[in-house]
């Protein structure tokens, strides 16, 4: 007997589908073109969830694509709204039964447009075993489909007006996974998103982050968009940073440093790349020189993040003053420009790497 996932499978997914694939396949089915556009404006500007509230299409039409398509409209579980009213998390489950997480960070500005950033999901779990990281001690891996991605941002989008603002502004790929090891149809998700008849969510607004796969950095700089790039780098030291990200024996620091310059000079776009400091492990007077000393005339922009702790990993953040003296010598010994960010969203495990935890336990 068919699996019920199988069944889906071979249902044409409707929301992961760009401009030209949706054209022919509502040609196929002997509809006009016409039907193309407003099926998509449904799907990617109005977020619809449903076929049957599709009211701009003949029933008929509605009927049948309700029995042989699907959408990939995740299942809103649960939602965690934190005590300052400005960090909100979703646990959403996708038509498989497999549990994602998805944050929207809300900033007030006086005198610029408010903020409404979303952090997005790539894959379910992560296969890159970050020893920091609470993901990827989720089970259930595999990959999203763009149609899965841009309806996370469609559900933020709701939230963010539930809440007082005027829609989502910002997309971080900083959620579960890792975008470069699902990089077709992360690249997709954007344009999509990106559309002109979808959300219209302009490229410099739209970061990707990376553990470092090298080769991958190299396939986004061919976009030929002005989408952002951020590294997660964590440590400087090529022997301690192998033992905190696997990945790095793959990649090593130096090509990845290479990668991210050859990223600015082919996009114009500057690279961030993030610490987080975690106590003990790459928090030293030593670490702050090695990094001043790797990024010096990068053009390279440091974001420290005080780290979040994860206890079954045994990491714990460093202290205040630890942070604030790592950030001094980077700067002023090395002149890296840095930003340190703000910590949001604790109380509801919002923050980096912790999305899904407890979910993944209580299972
Ligand atoms: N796989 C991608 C994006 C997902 S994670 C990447 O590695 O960049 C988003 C960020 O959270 C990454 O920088 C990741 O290293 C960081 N992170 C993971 N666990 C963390 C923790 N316990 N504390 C602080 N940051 C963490």
């Amino acid at each position: 007997m068919e699996k019920p996932t199988e069944t889906l499978q071979k249902k044409p997914d409707l929301r992961s589908m760009l401009p030209a694939e949706l054209q022919a396949y509502v040609k196929s089915l002997g509809q006009p073109a016409y039907r193309a556009k407003q099926l998509f404006r449904q799907l990617q500007k109005h977020g619809a969830q449903d076929f049957a509230h599709m009211s701009d299409l003949p029933l008929a039409f509605r009927h049948y694509l309700g029995e042989t398509a699907r959408l990939s409209s995740p299942k809103e579980l649960r939602r965690q709204i934190s005590s300052s009213g400005d960090t909100a998390k979703l646990l959403l489950e996708l038509e498989d039964g497999v549990l994602i997480e998805m944050a929207l960070m809300l900033y007030r500005r006086e005198k610029a447009r408010d903020r409404a950033t979303v952090c997005v999901s790539s894959q379910s779990g992560c296969a890159m075993d970050c020893q920091f990281c609470a993901t990827g001690l989720c089970r259930d891996f595999r990959n999203l489909s763009a149609g899965e991605i841009v309806a996370q941002v469609q559900a933020a989008d709701r939230l963010a007006r539930e809440l007082g603002y005027e829609g989502v502004t910002n997309i971080v790929y900083m959620g579960m996974g890792e975008p470069l090891a699902n990089i077709e149809q992360v690249h997709r998700s954007i344009q999509l998103l990106n559309d002109q008849e979808g959300m219209e969510i302009g490229a410099r607004r739209i970061t990707v982050s990376t553990c470092g796969l090298v080769p991958q950095i190299y396939k986004m700089i061919e976009w030929d968009l002005q989408v952002s790039l951020a590294v997660s780098l964590h440590c400087a030291d090529q022997k301690r940073r192998e033992k905190l990200m696997p990945v790095a024996a793959r990649y090593p620091l130096e090509e990845l440093i290479r990668a991210c310059r050859d990223f600015r000079d082919r996009t114009g776009r500057r690279v961030t790349c993030e610490y987080a400091m975690f106590a003990g492990l790459n928090d030293s007077p030593e670490d702050a020189h090695l990094l001043g000393r790797l990024l010096t005339g990068c053009d390279i922009l440091v974001n420290i993040i005080p780290a979040n702790p994860v206890p079954e990993r045994g990491v714990q953040p460093s202290p205040a003053q630890v942070i604030e003296n790592f950030r001094r010598i980077v700067e002023e010994e090395y002149h890296v420009a840095s930003q340190l960010r703000e910590r949001r969203g604790a109380d509801i495990q919002a923050a980096c790497g912790q999305l899904r935890r407890g979910e993944n336990s209580k299972k």
